[in-house]
Parts: C-alpha cells; sequence; structure tokens
C-alpha cells in the first residue's frame, strides 16, 4: 500500500497513477488529515486492504504533493550510520547510534522550493522510517511490525551552524531552517518491497549523482535503530526515524561542495520514489 499526501488530504496511490481520497472513500470514517492516519494505522490497513477496485479515483499533479508525514511529534536522525560516510568524516565506526533531532518546522513537501539560507547547505540522502505502534522495549526480530512505511527523505544540512563549535554542536539547529526536511513522495508499506533492509538510494545536483548507496550498507540497520531508540523512550505512531546518510556528502569534497540557488536537487530511493526540490536563494 502507498499513501500520499495531495493537499493536506490523506489518498491511497493506485498503481495506475491516481489516487482515491481516503475521507470520501471511507465515508467519513477516517478524516482527511494525513497525521492522523498513524495511531489508526492498524484499523486503516485493514478497511484499506478490503477497499475494492471500484473507489473512485482521480488523478493529481505532482505540485499538489505535500509530505506523507507533515508533523511528527518526534523526528530522530542518526549520524554517521553508512561505513564510507563516517570514514569519510574520519570520525570512526560509531558503538551505538549517534542520535539528533530535526525541529518538525524543517518539514516540507517532495516538490517544493526550499530557500538556502547561507551557501553552505549540503545534500544527505535518507530512508525515511514512519512508526504505525506504540514502541518500547521492542527487540530487533520484531521491529518492522512497529513501522508504517518507509519514505525517501533529504537531512539537508547548514554545515556552518551544525559544526560550529563549542560543544554541543549546534546539529539540531543547522538540520531544521524551513524546507531542511523534504519527504516524500509516498509512504510506502514494507511488504511493497522485495527487501526493505536493502534499497538503492542515491540523490543528485542538476543531474549530476553525488550519493549512491544501499540501505545494506547501514551500521546500524531500521531494527536495530527501532530497537535502540525504543529501549530508552517510547516511539509514537507518526514519529520518524531519518536512518542516516551515505559517502559523498559535498562538504567532504575536495574542494567543497555545496548547493546553490538555481540547482535542481533530486533525492531517489528504489522502490519508494523520487524527490525534487528547486533550490532558491
Ligand atoms: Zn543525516
Amino acid at each position: 500500500m502507498r499513501i500520499i499526501n495531495v493537499n493536506e488530504r490523506l489518498c491511497l496511490a493506485r498503481a495506475d497513477g491516481r489516487a482515491i481520497d481516503v475521507e470520501r472513500a471511507s465515508g467519513g470514517r477516517f478524516s482527511a488529515s494525513v497525521q492522523a492516519i498513524y495511531p489508526r494505522w492498524q484499523e486503516f490497513r485493514a478497511w484499506a486492504d478490503k477497499l475494492g477496485a471500484q473507489a473512485e479515483a482521480s488523478t493529481y499533479s505532482d505540485d499538489a504533493l505535500r509530505a506523507p508525514v507533515p508533523a511528527p511529534a518526534q523526528i530522530f536522525a542518526i549520524g554517521l550510520n553508512y561505513r564510507a560516510h563516517a570514514a569519510e568524516t574520519n570520525m570512526g565506526l560509531p558503538e551505538s547510534p549517534m542520535v539528533f533531532t530535526k525541529f518538525a518546522s524543517s518539514i516540507t513537501g517532495p516538490h517544493s522550493s526550499i530557500a538556502l539560507p547561507t551557501k553552505t547547505v549540503d545534500w544527505e540522502v535518507e530512508l525515511v522510517v514512519v512508526m504505525g505502534r506504540e514502541a518500547r522495549n521492542v527487540p530487533e526480530s520484531q521491529a518492522w511490525e512497529y513501522v508504517a512505511g518507509l519514505t525517501v527523505g533529504q537531512d539537508l544540512s547548514e554545515r556552518t551552524l551544525q559544526l560550529s563549535p563549542p560543544l554541543p554542536q549546534q546539529f539540531n539547529l543547522g538540520k531544521s531552517f524551513p524546507g531542511f526536511a523534504p519527504l516524500g513522495p509516498a509512504l510506502v508499506t514494507p511488504d511493497e518491497l522485495p527487501n526493505p533492509n536493502d534499497l538503492k538510494l542515491s540523490c543528485s545536483v542538476d543531474g549530476k549523482v553525488m550519493q549512491e548507496a544501499r540501505t545494506s550498507d547501514m551500521i546500524f540497520s531500521v531494527p536495530a535503530l527501532i530497537a535502540y531508540l525504543s529501549s530508552i523512550l517510547l516511539l509514537s505512531p507518526g514519529d520518524i526515524i531519518f536512518t542516516g546518510t551515505p559517502g559523498g556528502v559535498g562538504i567532504m569534497r575536495q574542494p567543497p561542495r555545496f548547493l546553490r540557488a538555481g540547482e535542481r536537487l533530486t533525492t531517489t530511493i528504489e522502490g519508494i520514489g523520487t524527490l525534487s526540490n528547486l533550490l532558491q536563494a
């Protein structure tokens, strides 16, 4: 199952490219609010699985797509979670996940334009996990059962603010300017993917590939991250986890290469879809 946010209305995405409006198709049983569906995820999936092919569907434009998780209560992000990225930063392999946050006001849609606040904004393609159940002390072996689905994210990062001393460095602020968390284009349930633990992810700037890897290269897998976080705190439905970025970020290039106004940032994960964001001054 794939869900999309069309102009702030929850929709099911059909394989033919049309969308089913959930509030209308359910006769009001489920509301149009996209974020409100996650606390009712099991009930919603059971309803959607029984929905017949005759449900009314309509076309939509990519420009109408918004984030499939528009207002999570908690956003977790993981640093140094791919071997190649850990190596390029010369920071060594972490022994446990390195966790920070992005604030929810940074979320934007999969096709929106994003303003660059400075000349040192960098890209980070990431697989984003969306929780579908409350999770506390969940073992790795059961962790996927707590996931509503996966989506594509960019962990845009203003490197000057992020990395400026003194400690603690401003990771959370440097990654939370408006528009710094584009999400989408769809939320895809894990059963739609041949292997949700091994997905190709990439990003490019004006067509030039900057990052390309597979999620199977993660140091801490999706189940390991859920097990770790839920051993400390309560994960709730609609919370999201940015699972880290692979090698190839701009700041580690020689010379460093940052995003420029007028460029298009394209971010793709196989089986899920593509974000296409125009950068503006
Ligand atoms: Zn990141």
